[in-house]
């Protein structure tokens, strides 16, 4: 029960965190890097699952906060699959997200 709590917290403060450390971005690189480690940081202590929206900012592989459209490149798959394909440019690791769920969404 508390511990639910607690991971309640976490997850709030881990959103607010990625949110500043986006807004941060254009302003003060280092600050939303800081920003975003420490939300990681959080996260993974607590072992609090993250929401895709703030998973998709972190490499899969190399871990590290990857700001979209700097860091990380995103290209819809052309294949049958719905997917889209999200390059860390850090590492120049590619991994896919598949869409065909959220397509009956659209
Ligand atoms: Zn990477």
């Amino acid at each position: 029960m508390r511990r639910q709590i607690i991971k309640d917290i976490a997850r709030d403060r881990v959103r607010i965190l990625m949110a500043n450390a986006l807004n941060e971005v254009r302003g003060n690189e280092k600050i939303a890097h800081q920003q975003a480690y420490l939300a990681k940081k959080i996260a993974m202590r607590l072992r609090v699952r993250l929401d895709y929206e703030i998973r998709h900012l972190f490499c899969k592989k190399c871990k590290q906060f990857i700001i979209p459209g700097k860091d990380s490149r995103i290209r819809i798959g052309r294949t049958r699959t719905k997917c889209i394909r999200i390059t860390c440019l850090k590492c120049g690791h590619t991994y896919h997200k598949i869409l065909i769920k959220s397509y009956k969404d659209l």
